[in-house]
């Protein structure tokens, strides 16, 4: 059932070195919300700790009623046959913030959810990692590059990981700084792959990554005119030398400091990270945390 995956050399595909998307978030903080160098992480959190430390009085019951409710729906009813439940719609319960953290609707609730997004997809892992994620029933965001669409074989990885249930977000055609190109460039950059998506899985997506975090005035008006959200990440450490490997990496992500309720966690599709998904979901369960539904965010 659980696959094990053996550590292979580290081998940044093209397209996205994640080291340069850590090196380039240090520089723009003027055009992103909370995106910092990997050095500047610890510092973020505490800030964003202050911002969202208010709602630690436990309330689990919120979140017990949820559970059953999904159940309920996944039981009772027989489902026009063989539609999976991940069609249904069902109530938003957490807002995106401004902080890209998620944070529930209902004021007071306690927030003990996490988000998990993996970026530069589909490269060579995103299928076994949504697969993965599938079977430890954990949702995700998936952000895929146009350049990873090209051909039918990345069409049916797309096609698939989105019948799987995972949220599929636009992370640019070809994942420029979007401060280095034009206005029309960034237009084409985005809504280019949005006509992409929808015309592989007949959904436009709902959220939008820029490459190494760097959001632009163009990309934020692009965003807001194609009915987007726009997110970056709370904490993420498989871009940097220290943890491309399973074992660090799968401790880091969920001993961090940064870790709390609402985080938005990074991840790429690495041979790594895929490798350390399994014991990344279960540590954060261990901990408390749930893993947001990507459908309960409005
Ligand atoms: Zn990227």
């Amino acid at each position: 059932m659980k696959k094990r995956w053996m550590l292979s050399a580290v081998i940044l595909a093209a397209g996205c070195s994640a080291d340069n998307e850590g090196a380039a978030e240090a520089e723009n903080n003027v055009h992103t919300n909370t995106e910092t160098a990997p050095d500047e992480n610890n510092s973020a959190a505490e800030e964003l700790n202050e911002t969202n430390d208010a709602e630690d009085n436990s309330e689990e019951e919120e979140l017990e009623i949820e559970d059953e409710e999904e159940n309920e729906e996944g039981k009772d009813e027989e489902e026009s046959d063989g539609e999976e439940d991940m069609e249904e719609p069902e109530t938003p319960a957490y807002s995106l913030q401004g902080d890209s953290s998620i944070a529930p609707l209902e004021e007071g609730a306690e927030n003990n959810a996490v988000l998990l997004t993996i970026d530069d997809a589909p490269d060579q892992h995103a299928v076994e990692m949504a697969e993965t994620l599938a079977e430890l029933d954990a949702g995700a965001i998936f952000f895929v590059n146009g350049h990873f669409l090209e051909g039918e074989e990345k069409e049916e990885m797309l096609q698939h990981i989105h019948e799987l249930g995972f949220e599929i977000g636009n992370h640019t055609m070809t994942h420029p700084n979007l401060r280095d190109v034009t206005e029309g460039e960034t237009e084409e950059e985005i809504i280019a792959l949005n006509d992409r998506i929808e015309e592989i899985i007949g959904e436009r997506p709902r959220f939008f990554r820029a490459p190494f975090g760097v959001n632009t005035d163009k990309s934020e008006e692009v965003v807001e005119t194609e009915g987007m959200q726009s997110m970056n990440w709370t904490y993420g450490y498989d871009f940097e030398a220290d943890y491309m490997e399973a074992e660090a990496l799968e401790e880091i992500m969920v001993e961090t400091e940064l870790l709390r309720g609402g985080a938005n966690l990074l991840m790429h599709d690495r041979s790594f990270t895929l490798e350390a998904l399994p014991g990344i979901v279960e540590g954060l369960r261990e901990k408390g945390y749930e893993i947001v539904d990507v459908r309960d965010i409005e």
